[in-house]
């Protein structure tokens, strides 16, 4: 199926409790905070006298859990996920998290990224007779991890993690304890926290705030962490010599009120448009952020220009997302659906148009021809990220690079094809130095540098 654009990745959340039963409530509680990372199924697994219960479906969080499903799942102990991957029919078994028995013992996987050498492997387990029950990269863990296991769960989860190679985030419950993993790299983010009455995981600290919670520190690049009653052990450090954290998380994925190795992803942002202002400025009479990713981008553009913001592009709350409209001109009518922009601001001006990404172009074509119609008299356009030429091999799924609008055209091109006046990106430094002075980022989509060899999946 042709992808409209980047898909949102997947969520996780952990919860351990030394007190009470209550970990799926709150468990329920950071999904909301992770439902940005997939809206199209969530679950929740929990714990009680050996064995494992999994309610999980397709639908938004709040749609699938209620009062009686909680009040069922209760229990000390929780692993939640919520999932990006198309499967309305619930027919590929994608759903998470993953529940496997094995001997006498089980365990659920909740995941986030992709792994290189997935399909190798599983043709190598498949022919020594291991049957799949799913496409998913959470059954390949999961069953990785049990063949693994020769009693020592700890060792099982070290031999998993140099076996799957790619960038991910893994949540893991078995027995009484959760374990976080984070790829060698940390290309995928993943935190852990704490409440009064236990401990957390989640793949972004907003979620920990959500569950009254608090953000302890993020999972190192490939380190093993142990969550229990006791307390959290680190148990492994598999990291690689240097660190890429995937840069689009604080481009698009995250929400602006997480932070991500020790970076607040909405300050981040706010630099991003400091920067690119300083980069390519523009003689212009108002800055318009397009909600909700490109707003702190423009209030930063604004700061630093010295142009004034305005908040005058109003997104409707109750529009589904874009991408599932059928052809491309309903498509497009549905982005007139999810953006209006108020006239009596807009007539007669210069208008700087901000937003973080450009990816096919639909979003900004029918924004920019929106604007033009209402008499802005200039439109510029200022991306905070840099032409996205590249596929995600870790977990973000991206359309074929041939319909990345950024292969097809130069950016002259692309400026007239959309409409606008100007059109400029943040370079790949100065959205590199908008997170942080080290160098430690995944920029594979911009540039082509992928930090785990790509083509190499069975050496
Ligand atoms: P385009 O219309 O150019 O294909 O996509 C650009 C728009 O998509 C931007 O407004 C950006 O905020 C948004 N975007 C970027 N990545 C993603 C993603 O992974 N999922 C969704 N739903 N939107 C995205
Ligand atoms: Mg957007």
């Amino acid at each position: 199926m042709g992808l409209d654009k980047f898909s949102d990745e997947c969520g996780i959340v952990g919860v351990v409790l030394n007190n009470g039963k209550d970990a799926a409530r709150i468990a329920y509680f950071g999904l909301n905070g992770v439902q940005h990372r997939g809206q199209e199924s969530t679950g929740i697994a929990v714990r009680n006298e050996d064995e494992i219960t999994c309610f999980k479906d397709s639908g938004l969080v709040t749609e699938v859990f209620n009062e009686k499903i909680l009040s069922i799942l209760s229990s000390d102990i929780a692993l939640g996920h919520t999932n990006h991957f198309r499967d309305p029919l619930g027919l590929t078994g994608s759903s998470q998290p993953f529940t496997i028995n094995y001997g006498a013992s089980s365990l659920s996987v909740a995941f986030n990224g992709g792994f290189i050498n997935a399909k190798a492997l599983r043709q190598k387990l498949g022919s020594e007779g291991v049957a799949f029950t799913s496409n998913s990269e959470a059954e390949t863990f999961a069953i990785c991890l049990a063949r693994n296991d020769k009693g020592n769960f700890e060792e099982a989860i070290i031999k998993t993690v140099r076996e799957l190679k790619g960038g991910y985030a893994v949540g893991i419950m078995k027995e009484d304890c959760l374990y976080g993993v984070r790829d060698p790299l940390g290309i995928r983010p993943l935190a852990i926290g704490a409440i009064e009455e236990g401990y957390l995981l989640a793949s972004e600290s907003c979620a920990f705030d959500l569950m009254d919670g608090e953000l302890i520190r993020d999972v190192q690049p490939g380190e093993i962490v142990k969550i229990s009653r006791e307390g959290i052990t680190s148990i492994a450090d598999e990291k690689a010599g240097k660190c890429a954290s995937c840069i689009f998380e604080y481009v698009y994925f995250a929400r602006p009120d997480s932070t991500i190795d020790g970076v607040n992803v909405f300050l981040s942002r706010e630099r991003a448009g400091r920067i690119l202002a300083e980069e390519s400025p523009v003689e212009a009479d108002l800055v318009i952020g397009v909600p909700d990713s490109g707003t702190p981008v423009a209030t930063g553009f604004a700061a630093a220009s010295g142009i004034p913001y305005s908040a005058g592009m109003i997104k409707d709350k109750y529009v589904g997302r874009t991408y599932i409209v059928a052809d491309d001109k309903k498509r497009a009518h549905s982005i007139r659906l999810k953006f209006n922009p108020v006239r009596q601001i807009i007539e007669g001006k210069r208008i700087v148009i901000v937003d973080d990404s450009i990816v096919r172009g639909t979003t900004m074509r029918k924004i920019i021809s929106t604007i033009k119609s209402l008499g802005a008299v200039e439109v510029h356009l200022r991306i905070s990220s840099p032409p996205i030429l590249h596929s995600c091999f870790y977990g973000v799924e991206t359309p074929e690079e041939k319909r990345l609008i950024a292969n097809n055209m130069s950016k002259d091109e692309l400026a007239e094809s959309l409409g606008a006046d100007s059109l400029e990106y943040i370079s790949i430094e100065g959205l590199k130095r908008s997170v942080s002075e080290e160098e430690r980022f995944c920029t594979a989509c911009f540039d082509g540098n992928y930090p785990v060899k790509v083509g190499v999946e069975n050496e």
